[in-house]
């Protein structure tokens, strides 16, 4: 991660270290970092823009006033539109990003593309499931071409502007699969839960169903959710 090998900037103390990458940025650090050399404004941090809109001569993020807290108590367990939620949905350690199982609206496109792991791509989320307005970039690290499902990691839009990318049009979005560290309610298998995955660019709350979960000797769950969707 970019926190330590870029040099701590003084923009660092005034944002919530959530390392949400809204801000396109992959860490707060890598952010400050843009903001000290004027090439990023502390505003595009979505988590206070409203305060710093507020308190221009804040010197200290007010987030940050809980500094050592979890993102859910940082953000009082609520999504950038203050609805509430009940955990925060990690990524798996080692893996790129969020881990998605997707179906296309055309899941034919998955022969004709010859998708194959390893693949950057590109997609939206349409409709029924989940209906995110922001089209996912990511990397295909599995194939059933049988069902015309496609496994991958979302990540931002770096490499498909660099390297190119198979475009799979409008899909349907299945199954989340990642890692629970922070909740703030009991997690078992066959709830619906409002969760807030924490790479999410919009920091919305999203809702979906656990329907595999492992606790693993940390404390943490390891979870399967579908039936998603946002809202
Ligand atoms: S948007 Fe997220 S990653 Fe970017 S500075 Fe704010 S908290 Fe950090």
């Amino acid at each position: 991660m970019e926190t330590n090998t870029l040099t701590q900037s003084k923009s660092f103390g005034l944002l919530p270290k959530l390392d949400c990458g809204a801000c396109g940025s992959k860490s707060c650090n890598e952010f400050a970092n843009k903001v000290d050399n004027g090439e990023e404004e502390l505003k595009h941090c979505i988590h206070i823009a409203d305060k710093l809109e507020n308190n221009k001569s804040s010197k200290e993020c007010f987030i940050c006033a809980k500094e050592g807290a979890g993102m859910g108590d940082k953000l009082n367990w609520k999504d950038n539109l203050k609805r509430d939620f009940d955990f925060i949905l990690d990524c798996f350690p080692n893996e790129p990003g969020p881990k998605e199982t997707i179906l296309p609206y055309n899941p034919t496109l998955v022969k004709e593309l010859g998708v194959k792991k390893g693949d950057v791509m590109i997609g939206r989320p349409m409709g029924m499931s989940c209906g995110c307005p922001i089209t996912h970039c990511g990397i295909v690290s599995g194939v059933d071409a049988r069902n015309g499902v496609i496994y991958w990691n979302v990540t931002g839009p770096l490499k498909p502007r660099s390297e190119g990318f198979v475009d799979i049009g409008y899909y349907v979005s299945q199954a989340y699969e990642g890692i629970i560290k922070e909740t703030k309610e009991k997690i078992e298998i066959g709830r619906r839960y409002w969760f807030l995955p924490r790479r999410c660019m919009l920091q919305w709350r999203h809702s979906g169903l656990v329907n595999a979960v492992t606790k693993l000797s940390d404390g943490s769950y390891k979870v399967r959710i579908e039936g998603l969707l946002i809202g």
